[in-house]
């Protein structure tokens, strides 16, 4: 950072400033992680400067020997890592995985099944501000009213009632298990692709705490900056046949030339959830988010669907005289980092709504562990009774930072 302070002050203490945030508040933004020190070496790496657009061994530039080597340790790991026989590490995000398997199984037009977002879908399987949803004609299936969990048969009888051409399974905030084989067998009923975007818990299913998905999708898209702890960016997992179409829906159909500093991060990063310590890890991530889940609950709070079985959990606020927005900045005014989130049926708008997320990715890497999610609890739901008093969320902000700075991110 020497050089960088030096050269333009202003980047570098915004950086520094970001170092102090993440050091200083607890992170429980489900979607988010910390990466070694050798994921950001990797992605911080001179592979930045390289021009790299087609696939190892078939470039369209030269000098590409080293970079071939790294793309190739990407996709060799990501395979072995999820037991798949064919990777594409090359989408510079989840939504261009996304959208690669989108032109890959549909045309503009064609029908496709996918989860509300305001059911803990994302944007990207079917928004109506989302290209997903500008060009394909979306059908949208969700939660039971009584459960809160996926409602598969819905999701059956709106297949046959629609005969979509694909069908995604995979959610941005679904704190259950989600049962692909049934979908899979929905799919197949109708004749239908299935598309399973595990982009939430690949590092779950990467590590058996979650059922694989591979064997039951056409094609499996993920991000590897979640549960999966890699660098920001995404992938496309599937059977062999999948090489040829696929890859040419990401170059040249909808990107140019790969990150191939990313790739080389993404490469190191499948190396360590090859290693034994990340079993352990995902099984931690899993431990907390269930002592955290029934602490939130034996505070009072009702969680959507009454619990979790994996990173996260909805928290429902709707009994309550405040909006998930309120909530979100007491929270960050108490140094606990959260995002507001829409809850199943619900009746505010998107940028009010009824609830937050908490996720324990990002704790667990930080050395967190269920002892420790009582405390994050307490100091959860003490912000959240003092919502309105801004000098009681600034003493409790303080014990966050000290109980925080037990547990080091890196050795700055
Ligand atoms: N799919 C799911 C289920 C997600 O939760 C997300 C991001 O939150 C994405 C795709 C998109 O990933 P990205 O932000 O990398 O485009």
């Amino acid at each position: 950072m020497e050089e960088l302070f030096v050269q333009d002050p202003e980047v570098a203490a915004a950086i520094a400033n970001e170092i102090e945030r993440q050091v200083s508040k607890l992170e429980l933004i489900a979607s988010e992680n910390f990466v070694s020190t050798a994921v950001r070496q990797a992605q911080g790496s001179v592979m930045t400067h390289k021009y790299a657009e087609g696939y190892p061994g078939k470039r369209w530039y030269g000098g590409c020997e080293f970079v071939d080597m790294v793309e190739d340790m990407a996709r060799d790991r990501a395979k072995e890592l999820f037991g798949a026989g064919y990777a594409n590490v090359q989408p510079h995000s989840g939504s261009q995985a996304n959208m690669a398997v989108y032109f890959a199984a549909c045309k503009p037009g064609d029908t496709v099944l996918g989860m509300d977002l305001s059911h803990g879908g994302h944007l990207t399987h079917g928004s109506p501000v989302n290209f997903s949803g500008k060009l394909f004609n979306i059908v949208h299936y969700g939660v039971s009213r009584e459960t809160q969990t996926i409602d598969y048969d819905q999701v059956e009888a709106l297949a046959k009632e629609h005969r979509p051409k694909m069908i995604i399974a995979g959610a941005s905030a679904y704190p259950r298990i989600i049962d692909f084989a049934r979908f899979r067998a929905i799919a197949d009923e109708v004749g239908a692709k299935l598309m399973v975007d595990m982009a939430h818990i690949a590092g779950l299913i990467a590590a058996g705490e979650h059922p694989s998905c591979i064997e039951h999708a056409h094609y499996t898209t993920t991000t590897t900056h979640k549960t999966l702890r890699g660098p920001r960016g995404g992938m496309i997992l599937g059977g062999e046949e999948l090489e040829q179409e696929l890859n040419s829906n990401i170059f040249p159909g909808i990107q140019g030339g790969p990150l191939m500093h990313v790739i080389a991060a993404k490469a190191v990063s499948f190396g360590e959830a090859l290693s034994p310590g990340f079993t352990e890890y995902q099984q931690q991530v899993v431990k907390n988010a269930k002592v955290l889940a029934t602490s939130m609950q034996e505070a009072g709070y009702r969680l959507v669907s009454g619990g979790t079985d994996n990173h996260l959990m909805l928290v429902d606020l709707s009994d309550r005289d405040y909006t998930g927005k309120d909530a979100q900045i007491a929270l960050d005014k108490a140094g606990i980092t959260v995002n507001k989130n829409t809850i199943p049926f619900e009746t505010k708008s998107p940028f009010q709504t009824s609830g937050i997320r908490l996720g324990t990715p990002a704790l667990t890497t930080r050395g967190m562990i269920e002892e420790d999610m009582i405390v994050v609890a307490e100091a959860i739901t003490a912000a959240l009774e003092n919502i309105g008093d801004d000098k009681i969320l600034k003493e409790i902000s303080e014990e966050v930072e000290e109980f925080a700075r037990e547990f080091p991110l890196y050795a700055w």
